[in-house]
């Protein structure tokens, strides 16, 4: 069996864009008409509705669906809740999707102030927060998060959005990290900045490291085996070696929501367009993703591809409905001539691939078991589970093969599969303990 660590990686000749010293202000683009948030299903769904079409909500107001129910949403904006339907996301998720009719006249949820600085109030009141903390993570009995790493630069290129947090926010950050010691108790909080913005922080309360630009130096593996010194194997993740990554805009976040009382709603995201231009905007999370394309005079034409992330990770969206999530960091708009489509030409064995794998992966072997769909001999065999998902294999094949794509359905397949048996296996352990029960 491989199980390659990432000791081998290789260097990339594509650079992450690092912004320049002095950044306007972002530019606010205001919904014009709804907004829809995405609320993950969970909790007993059969229990009576928390709220109905046609209720009213505040900005900053905590919506769950049921109650006592442990997810939620935060409204964004003030409003009556005109439809509440599923939606179904990729690799199986599902959601309720709550479109809020939004009012000219704002009105604030009651002030997020004197709550206690704990994991408890963190998960209760500031999980849907820009930049979506990884509470849950913290919270599992079965990690020892020695570690917080906070992520100041995005991990795909042309989204600035987190470097412009780490130059414009560092307040928010400094307040966030002094929360976040005291609800995680975790001491050591490590800064990672892209490798020429690394002075002048000293100041934070958190380690200040730089990391190289060339992509893709701002993954997470990458991060733990160049920053930290340590190499996550194979199968195993970076929550697993005890280290919790959260983005720069969350931690702001959760400062700014300490230091101010309300709940941050609007997400500050890095919008790219046909001829490249970049801006950086800022909208309240839910905000139709045509709102955005609307405002700056972005006409989209059949096949054009519209991108939430970035060009090498992101995923494309078929609907200009589609809102801003709390983790959208970027929106990237290709002509269709731009677009790199996904063909069903086969391998030409050129080793393109092989040659700038960051892993060292055998890719032109493992796309052959996964267009097969043998998930398993993929991952004993041939390194599907070191791949660290940066999307340069799929960027330099010429038979356009969406080998990421394929990378990614077959880690979710294999994810389905091992529940799937560990939740047999309990039942099965339960149906015996009670047999034996019955018998004694
Ligand atoms: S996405 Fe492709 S290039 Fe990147 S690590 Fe995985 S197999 Fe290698
Ligand atoms: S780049 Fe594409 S065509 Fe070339 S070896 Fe890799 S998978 Fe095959």
């Amino acid at each position: 069996m491989l199980k390659k660590s990432f000791l081998g990686l290789a260097n990339s000749r594509i650079e992450y864009e690092l912004l320049p010293v002095k950044m306007p202000e972002p530019e606010k683009v205001p919904p014009s008409k709804t907004v829809t948030l995405f609320h993950p299903k969970s909790g007993d769904q059969s229990a009576a509705p928390a709220f109905q079409t046609g209720d009213r909500v505040r900005t900053g107001q905590k919506l769950a669906l049921f109650a006592d129910e442990p997810a939620y949403v935060i409204s964004s904006v003030t409003g009556t809740i005109s439809s509440i339907s599923p939606y179904s996301g990729n690799f199986g998720k599902t959601y309720s999707a709550i479109t809020i009719t939004v009012d000219e006249n704002e009105e604030l949820e009651d002030p997020f102030e004197n709550q206690t600085p704990d994991l408890e109030t963190a998960i209760a009141h500031l999980a849907f927060l820009p930049g979506n903390p990884a509470y849950s993570v913290l919270a599992d009995p079965e990690k020892t998060i020695h570690t917080i790493v906070i992520a100041g630069v995005d991990d795909d290129l042309l989204i600035g959005t987190n470097q412009y947090i780490v130059s414009y926010a560092l307040g928010d950050i400094k307040k966030g990290i002094g929360i976040l010691k005291e609800i995680a108790g975790v001491d050591r909080i490590v800064l990672v900045t892209a490798g020429e913005s690394m002075q002048g922080y000293g100041h934070i309360g958190a380690e200040v490291k730089g990391v190289g630009i060339g992509y893709p130096a701002a993954l997470p593996q990458l991060i733990m085996k160049d920053v930290l010194g340590e190499v996550v194997p194979a199968g195993r993740t970076c929550e697993d070696m005890g280290v919790c990554f959260l983005s720069a805009e969350a931690v702001a976040s959760i400062g700014k929501a300490y230091a101010n009382g309300q709940i941050p709603v609007s997400k500050i995201l890095t919008l790219v367009t046909k001829d490249g231009t970049q801006r950086l905007i800022k909208t309240p999370i839910g905000t139709p993703i045509r709102d955005i394309l609307d405002k700056f005079n972005v006409s989209i034409n059949e096949e054009d591809r519209i991108i939430l992330g970035g060009p090498m990770r992101g995923a494309a969206i078929y609907s200009l409905d589609h809102p801003v999530l709390p983790d959208t960091n970027g929106i990237v708009v290709l002509d269709r001539s731009d677009a790199a489509y996904a063909s069903d030409y086969p391998c030409i064995n050129c080793g393109d691939c092989v040659r700038a794998c960051p892993a060292r992966i055998q890719v032109h072997m493992l796309v052959r078991f996964l267009e097969a769909g043998q998930f398993e001999e993929a991952a004993d065999n041939y390194d599907l589970l070191s791949c660290i998902e940066c999307g340069i294999c799929s960027f330099v094949c010429v038979s356009r093969i969406p080998i990421l794509q394929y990378i990614k359905l077959a880690k979710y397949e294999l994810d389905r599969a091992s529940a799937s048996e560990a939740k047999e296996l309990l039942e099965a352990t339960e149906a015996m303990e009670a047999t034996e029960a019955t018998d004694a």
